[in-house]
């Protein structure tokens, strides 16, 4: 198998494949791992689906466990308060683990590389294919020198600009959101103003997203379509959104702050003949409720175990379409649905709308039976299981 990009999906696929015996080589193009500040929350479907391989254990020595979330409103302050130690006769995590992404892939690729059927090469990056019927010879270009590698199974797992999706002439239906994102951390506590360790805050003009992570608090607002990235990041204006946000006497010490733009998009097809999408090139969403990064690995898991299985000659390719089968429905039914829904909530700007929706949202975590179950959906548990009822 040859997997294109190693990105926490890519090492996932690569690490299921190659505990099952299955020699694996995983080309990336960057000459490391990526380290730029991305996704941070797992929820507990994904850390059980880690916990086989030793991931979840060596998170969790420096990851925070994050048991309660909160909806806020700007003005408001606390809406709603979700505790998911309900859940916990359904998972043994029954909670939301912090780390950052670029600390979960070097944990990834160590346990990769104490693997003896995996190769992980870096500087290599995949630039095409082609399917011969019987395998696949995947192309790519180290140091400006081609090279070719042939593969039962080429497996693209190489971020939203995949190249892999683009050879195959996909198309990436959905949108882009008009506004950029804008993430800033810091290290100032906002515990001591009442915030949960994640939190939503609601607003029909800056709404904002709160994560803490062990170190750094991060936060995340949208910002004006049009304004270049330049003045988005200039730090006067980082430092007014800051003040904005939650005015304080001192400056905001400001460790981290990046632009991006969000996207709902997914692949219209995932697989053909030996060609397979998973995570980012497959599928993007923006992260209000942190289900990007989570959603990669559960792509990651369940295609490998299938890949595995095809593989050994113990199961049909056919088998490769049931993976599509149940991780689009995941993907369109839940994932594009419930980030979609998260976003509309936060920025509602039509107040009535906005007062019977937090109306809502509190009626449902006064309501343990409906809390339960709202946090069974936002945990990702609900969608999963559907997904797997697919055959
Ligand atoms: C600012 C930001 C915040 C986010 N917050 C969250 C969050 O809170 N929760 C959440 O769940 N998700 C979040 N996400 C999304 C999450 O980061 C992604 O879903 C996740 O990185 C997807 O992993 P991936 O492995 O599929 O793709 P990527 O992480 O993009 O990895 C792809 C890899 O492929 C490599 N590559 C690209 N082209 C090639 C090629 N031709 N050949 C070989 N290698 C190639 C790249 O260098 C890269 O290493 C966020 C994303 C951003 C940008």
């Amino acid at each position: 198998m040859v997997i294109a990009g190693a990105g926490p999906t890519g090492l996932m696929c690569a690490l299921v494949l190659a505990r099952r015996g299955v020699p694996v080589v995983l080309c990336e193009a960057e000459p490391s791992l990526t380290h730029d500040l991305r996704a941070g929350s797992y929820h507990p479907p994904t850390l059980e689906m880690m916990a086989p391989y030793g991931i979840t254990a060596r998170m969790h020595e420096h990851g925070l466990q994050v048991r309660r979330w909160q909806i806020r409103s700007r003005r408001g302050g606390l809406v709603a308060e979700f505790d998911l130690g309900l859940l916990a006769d359904v998972t043994p995590y029954p909670y939301r683990l912090h780390l950052e992404q670029h600390r979960l892939t070097p944990i990834q690729l160590d346990l990769l590389r104490s693997e003896r059927c995996a190769e992980v090469h870096f500087n290599h990056r995949v630039t095409g294919f082609d399917d011969e019927g019987d395998s696949v010879s995947v192309r790519f270009e180290s140091d400006g020198v081609p090279g070719t590698v042939r593969a039962a199974y080429l497996v693209g797992a190489d971020g939203g600009r995949s190249t892999i999706r683009k050879r195959l002439a996909v198309e990436f239906e959905g949108f882009t959101w008009p506004e950029q994102f804008l993430v800033v951390s810091t290290p100032y506590d906002l515990a001591q103003h009442g915030f949960a360790m994640n939190a939503y805050v609601a607003d029909p003009v800056e709404w904002a997203a709160v994560f803490k992570m062990p170190e750094l608090w991060r936060l995340a607002f949208p910002c004006e379509p049009g304004l270049p990235d330049d003045a988005l990041l200039d730090p006067a204006a980082v430092e007014r959104r800051m003040q904005g946000f939650l005015e304080k006497p001192s400056a905001y010490e400001i460790r981290y702050q990046s632009i991006y733009r969000v996207h709902q998009r997914v692949a219209a097809e995932w697989r053909r003949g030996r060609v397979i999408l998973a995570g980012d090139a497959a599928h993007l969403n923006n992260p209000l409720g942190g289900f990007g990064l989570n959603s990669g690995i559960h792509d990651a898991v369940n295609l490998g175990e299938k890949l595995a299985r095809v593989w050994r000659g113990e199961a049909d390719a056919a088998l490769l379409d049931l993976y599509v089968r149940q991780r689009r429905a995941a993907t369109i039914e839940q994932v594009q649905a419930m980030s979609i829904r998260n976003k509309r909530l936060l920025e509602e700007r039509d107040p009535a709308v906005q007062k019977s929706r937090m109306e809502e949202l509190i009626a449902i975590s006064n309501d343990p039976q409906r809390a339960r179950a709202h946090m069974l959906e936002s945990s990702m548990i609900a969608g999963l299981r559907k997904s797997m009822e697919i055959r």
